[in-house]
C-alpha cells in the first residue's frame, strides 16, 4: 500500500511558483504512526510512504519516527518498505543523510539549476543556490542517483536546457522538469515554441551523454520512450487507490490536489478507508477525457492525471489546454531521441530495453 503523508504545508522558502498555502497545520507524530499502521493493515508485500510538504524536513522528528516505526514493522512482519521524500535541501545535513541511508529513504532535491536564485528564494527574498552548494555535494555523496527536480516558468523557459546542463555538470544524472502550470503562468505560443527548442537541445545533450559512465537521464523523455517501447500507457491514474493522501489531521483523500475537500474525504487513519467511497472515486476517475477521444498519442500523454486536471480546470476529466500543448511538444521530441538512440545502437539503450523492441 502506498500513502502520501502531508506532514506540513509550511515551508522555509517562498518559491515564485509555489502553490502551497504555507499554513501552520502539521501532522502529529501519533497521526503519522497511525497512517503506518493503516498501511500495514493491508496485505501488500511492500508499503511505500511519500513524505510530503511544504518542506517535510520542517517535521524532521516525525519523518524519522515514521521511518523507524515502518522499518520495525516491516522487519517483524517480513514486508518491504520504501520511502520517498522531495525536499528543498536547505535543512538537509549529514546526520539525516546517514539516517536516510540506513532506512532506505530516497531523496529528490528540488533545484532549479541556473534559475535557482531567481525562482527559489527564502521567505525574505534571498537567493539559495550558494547555500545549497555543500548540501548538493553531501546528497550526491550519499545518493549519487538522487533526482534533481527542476521547475520552469514560462518567462524563464529560454534557459531551461542550459539549466538542465548545469544540473548534469553539477553531478546529477537523473533530472526531471516540471512545468509551472499555474493559471495565467504565461504559456503563450511564443513560450511554447521556445519550450520545443529547449527540449530539442536537451535531447541532443542526452544523446551525446547517454552511453557515458555517468549518463544524462532526463526523466521527461525516458517515461515517454518507455511507454512506447513497452506498449503500455504512460500513466494509469487509479485515483484513490494508487496513492491516497493523508492530511495533517489524519483524514484521507484520493490524491494531493483533493486534500481537505470534504466531498472527496474517504476516511481517516484511525477508522480506515471507506471502501465504498474509494471505489466510487476510483470508478469516476476511469471515465475517458472527452477532448482526447481518438488522439493518436493518448497512451503516451499524461492527460489522465486527475490531480492536474482538477487543479487547473476544476474537473478531473477536463485537460487544461496548456497540458495538451505541452504533451504534443514533448512526445515527438522524446520519440525522435528514442529513434536516434536505437539507430546508433546505443549500448545502454539496447541493454535497458533488453532486446530490439522496434524490430
Ligand atoms: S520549496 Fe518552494 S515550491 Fe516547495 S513548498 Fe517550499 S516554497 Fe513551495
Ligand atoms: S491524480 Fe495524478 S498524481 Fe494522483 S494518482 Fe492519479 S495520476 Fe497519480
Ligand atoms: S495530447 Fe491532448 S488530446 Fe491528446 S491525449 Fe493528450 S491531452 Fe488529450
Amino acid at each position: 500500500m502506498n500513502l502520501t503523508l502531508h506532514l506540513t504545508a509550511n515551508c522555509n522558502l517562498a518559491c515564485r511558483y509555489c502553490y502551497e498555502t504555507h499554513g501552520t497545520a502539521h501532522m502529529e507524530r501519533e497521526t503519522a504512526l497511525s497512517a503506518v499502521d493503516l498501511a500495514f493493515g493491508y496485505p501488500h508485500e511492500t508499503h511505500g510512504f511519500s513524505l510530503f510538504g511544504g518542506e517535510p524536513l520542517l517535521e524532521r522528528e516525525t519523518v524519522e519516527a515514521v521511518c523507524r516505526y515502518a522499518c520495525e514493522r516491516a522487519a517483524a512482519e517480513g514486508k518491504r518498505v520504501r520511502f520517498k521524500m522531495t525536499t528543498n535541501g536547505t535543512l538537509l545535513d549529514e546526520a539525516f543523510l546517514r539516517f536516510a541511508d540506513g532506512h532506505g529513504v530516497e531523496i529528490a532535491l528540488s533545484h532549479d539549476g541556473l534559475l535557482q536564485d531567481e525562482q527559489r528564494v527564502t521567505r525574505g527574498g534571498k537567493p539559495t543556490r550558494q547555500t545549497l552548494e555543500p548540501i548538493v555535494d553531501l546528497l550526491l555523496k550519499y545518493q549519487p542517483n538522487a533526482v534533481a527536480m527542476q521547475t520552469v516558468m514560462a518567462k524563464n523557459v529560454g534557459r531551461m536546457a542550459e539549466s538542465v546542463e548545469w544540473l548534469y555538470d553539477r553531478g546529477f544524472s537523473r533530472i526531471n522538469t516540471a512545468i509551472d502550470y499555474r493559471r495565467d503562468a504565461g504559456w503563450d505560443d511564443d513560450a511554447m515554441a521556445v519550450l520545443k527548442t529547449q527540449y530539442e537541445r536537451i535531447a541532443d545533450r542526452m544523446d551525446a551523454q547517454f552511453d557515458d559512465r555517468r549518463p544524462l537521464l532526463y526523466l521527461n523523455f525516458l517515461s515517454k520512450i518507455a511507454a512506447y517501447l513497452n506498449d503500455r500507457p504512460c500513466l494509469v491514474c487509479k485515483l484513490g487507490v494508487r496513492q491516497p493522501s493523508v492530511a495533517p489531521d489524519g483524514a484521507i483523500y484520493p490524491c494531493n490536489q483533493f486534500l481537505n475537500l470534504p466531498e472527496y474525504r474517504m476516511g481517516d487513519v484511525w477508522t480506515g478507508i471507506d471502501r465504498k467511497r474509494q471505489t466510487e472515486i476510483y470508478r469516476a476517475s476511469l471515465a475517458p477525457e472527452p477532448d482526447c477521444a481518438g488522439c493518436a498519442i493518448a497512451d503516451r500523454c499524461r492527460h489522465h492525471c486527475a490531480c492536474l486536471n482538477f487543479s487547473l480546470t476544476g474537473r478531473m476529466h477536463e485537460v487544461p489546454p496548456v497540458q495538451c500543448e505541452h504533451e504534443r511538444i514533448l512526445i515527438p521530441v522524446a520519440d525522435a531521441l528514442g529513434a536516434r538512440l536505437y539507430n546508433r545502437r546505443s549500448a545502454r539503450f539496447l541493454l535497458q530495453y533488453r532486446e530490439d523492441p522496434l524490430e
